[in-house]
């Protein structure tokens, strides 16, 4: 059943794998573009600050070279003005120092040109220090006269055209140089202040580009994160939805009762757990197929959130058990009118493909907080409603009964003590034989399993059995008495005992089982018992099971050369004329149809047209039940083949059987059923 549930879940897991593994992708792509950014806006940066640092140097370098050239052109015009001004005051005041004077501007004033030669343009410096050395000749002429007391001579000097057009070449060359080296100080200023326009553009653009780089990087992380929350979101849809029938999985289920719980304590009403699976779903799945089968469940899901209130939540278990959270409800009944609604849909057949499927639900209900306060208990007590109303005979709403508790763990309880048993050996089998009722010779060995509980004493097969079967611990048990069934018939055969055939009884679950034709394969080869001495009893109920493959079964077991017997016939309502298509040899009336005989005349026509139906159809008929010999002889006069029951024999310990066989074989005929034996 919860197969289907595991499946889904793992459908999840690996979509999940898969998605993460696109969003890993992605995350990559993103952790790739911050690395690029930080590494660009890293070289960004240092660039940043490599040019600051080169255009301050260059600054430095520039400003120092404009502040010379500006002090070199404002030295050649102060010490021109020395000079000219040192001839001027010689001149008036006939004073020979003003040589000194004069001669210490000249030297000072060829120096700034040279240096402002070195500087920059070399053309007016050249031009001014031409100009110089000629005026400087006729300047020292001139204060030669002047220290020689020629004052006049001197004046004349100074006063001649000659002098004077060479001082007006030399001022008009003083002038230009010094201005040429402001000019140049200025360009030097100005290439400067580019530069550092430069530079602050340059950094503005990279500080920008860091910031672009940034902005994009951030809005691709948003993309990102918005990319993770749809994600994230679908995840959670696929990690909570089902994703057959689109309605909540048990993830949900679990999330929302408790939240109904929550809701329960502050709002004093009860939640009501419903729980239903469809019936004979798996025998529609194998004849229909699965693409019914899902299509059904798809249906039955739509028809449960339709019918349920917005506030209730529909979840599929897995497989075809769904629930129903029924929260708000004020008295059970209106859980009960719910789950009576949810029947009424299966009222008619539903369309599925081409296929009118009929099909029928059984439901359980528990409520919290009077039948469980936890999720668990209150799951596993709507369990036991559903399983109850399945017993009662499907179709119905059953609520949660402390009774059936009990009667659980009881169950549970036999179960591990069963376990126990085959451990401990407690289990053990008794034979009870069957007999033909013509010659009175017995024909085959029925064998019984008993249990020998060390504190409850014997324990009925009746009791312990169906739990087993629920349980399918049956297997295990069953695999053990045929076992220990087929060895004693092998030792009876090895110490001449007599050829008996032996009965086995073979439960449902046994025979559903995949591997049974092994198993029993495997049994006949290790027992080494002969195939045709070993009979398989198998309930008429068992028969009436809609399977495919119960004839294709049963002809291989019959195949394998073991005879095949119905046991309980009659019980099970089949019509006789369904006897043709099974490949039996015996059939037992059950003792619910002997008991009365022959005094029930319902019961003597019953016995009767079994008998005649088949040996028509070559089938052997066995009694059960036979306890007086008024049964007997009726059923003698009948034509029934063989008979079974505490009139012959009681089902009898091994030792007993023996003691009791080797008895009745020595009595005469016509006396046998004098030495009943008892187990
Ligand atoms: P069953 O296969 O119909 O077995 C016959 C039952 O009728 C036995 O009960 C037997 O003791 C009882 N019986 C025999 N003769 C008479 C009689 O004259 N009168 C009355 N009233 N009863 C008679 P038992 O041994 O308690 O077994 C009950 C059922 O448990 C069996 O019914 C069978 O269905 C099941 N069972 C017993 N042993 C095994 C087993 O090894 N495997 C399986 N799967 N089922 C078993
Ligand atoms: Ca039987
Ligand atoms: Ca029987």
């Amino acid at each position: 059943m919860f197969n289907y549930w595991i499946k889904g879940k793992q459908i999840i897991n690996n979509q999940s794998v898969k998605d993460k593994k696109k969003s890993q992708l992605k995350k990559t792509n993103v952790d790739f573009l911050i690395k690029i950014a930080a590494t660009i806006s890293v070289i960004l940066v240092f660039a940043g600050i490599w040019n600051a640092y080169h255009t301050g140097q260059i600054a430095d370098q520039k400003i120092e070279k404009s502040l010379e050239l500006q002090k070199v052109s404002a030295s050649i015009k102060r010490e021109y003005n020395e000079i000219s001004s040192a001839v001027n005051f010689a001149l008036t005041s006939g004073d020979r120092l003003w040589n000194n004077r004069y001669e210490k501007s000249l030297l000072e004033l060829n120096k700034s040109l040279h240096i402002s030669s070195k500087l920059g343009d070399k053309s007016f410096p050249t031009k001014t220090q031409k100009s110089l050395s000629e005026i400087s000749l006729l300047d020292r002429e001139i204060f030669n006269l002047i220290s020689n007391k020629k004052n006049n001579q001197a004046f004349s000097l100074f006063s001649s055209s000659d002098y004077q057009v060479i001082r007006f070449t030399l001022a008009k060359d003083v002038s230009e140089t010094s201005l040429n080296l402001n000019q140049q100080a200025e360009i030097i200023i100005t290439s400067l202040k580019n530069r550092v326009l430069k530079t602050t553009l340059i950094l503005i653009l990279q500080v920008f580009a860091i910031i672009g780089i940034w902005l994009y990087v951030l809005s691709m992380l948003k993309l990102w994160r918005k990319e993770q929350n749809i994600h994230s979101k679908e995840l959670i849809k696929l990690a909570h939805y089902d994703s057959l029938t689109g309605i909540g999985n048990r993830a949900l289920f679990k999330i929302r009762l408790e939240a109904a719980f929550k809701q329960s304590r502050r709002d004093s009403k009860a939640v009501g757990l419903m729980l239903m699976d469809l019936d004979h779903f798996k025998e529609i799945n194998d004849s229909l197929g699965h693409g019914v089968g899902d299509e059904l469940l798809i249906k039955v899901a739509d028809k449960l959130k339709t019918i349920s209130r917005e506030s209730d939540t529909v979840i599929r278990l897995g497989g075809d058990e769904f629930a129903i959270i029924v929260t708000n409800i004020n008295t059970q009944l209106d859980a009960m009118r719910l789950g009576e609604k949810i029947l009424s849909i299966f009222e008619s057949p539903m369309q599925i493909k081409q296929h009118e499927i009929k099909t029928s639900t059984s439901i359980g209900l528990s409520f919290y907080p009077d039948d469980a306060i936890n999720s668990e208990e209150l799951l596993r007590k709507a369990d036991m409603a559903l399983y109850e109303a399945k017993r009662m005979g499907r179709s119905q709403v059953k609520f949660f009964d402390a009774k059936i508790d009990i009667a659980a763990r009881n169950k549970a309880q036999i179960q591990d003590e069963i376990l126990i048993g085959l451990e401990k050996n407690q289990f053990s089998l008794h034979y009870q034989p069957i007999i033909d009722i013509k010659t009175n010779k017995v024909i085959s060995v029925e064998s019984l399993l008993r249990w020998d509980h060390p504190t409850k004493g014997s324990i009925p097969a009746d009791t312990f059995i169906p739990i087993a079967e629920e349980s399918r611990l049956i297997i295990e048990l069953g695999s053990w008495v045929a076992k220990t069934a087929c060895e004693q018939q092998v030792a009876w055969e090895n110490k001449n005992f007599g050829s008996l055939n032996i009965a086995i009884n073979l439960s449902p679950v046994q025979f559903h089982q995949e591997n049974l034709l092994n198993e029993f394969d495997k049994l006949v080869k290790q027992t080494g018992i002969k195939k045709d001495k070993l009979t398989i009893e198998i309930t008429e109920s068992t028969l009436m099971e809609n399977r495919h493959d119960l004839i294709n079964k049963l002809h291989a077991l019959r195949s394998l050369g073991i005879k095949l017997a119905i046991d309980d016939f009659g019980t099970g309502y089949s019509s006789l004329a369904y006897l043709k298509r099974f490949p039996i040899n015996y059939l037992k009336i059950d003792k619910e149809f002997t008991r009365e005989l022959p005094n029930n005349t319902h019961d003597i026509s019953i016995s009767r047209s079994i008998i005649k139906m088949a040996h028509e159809l070559g089938i052997n008929v066995i009694a059960e039940g036979i306890e007086n010999t008024q049964q007997l002889q009726f059923l003698g006069k009948s034509n029934c083949d063989s008979a079974q029951g505490f009139l012959i024999a009681k089902p009898m310990s091994k030792e007993n059987f023996e003691d009791w066989f080797t008895t009745y074989n020595s009595i005469p005929v016509s006396n046998v059923h004098s030495i009943k034996k008892t187990s």
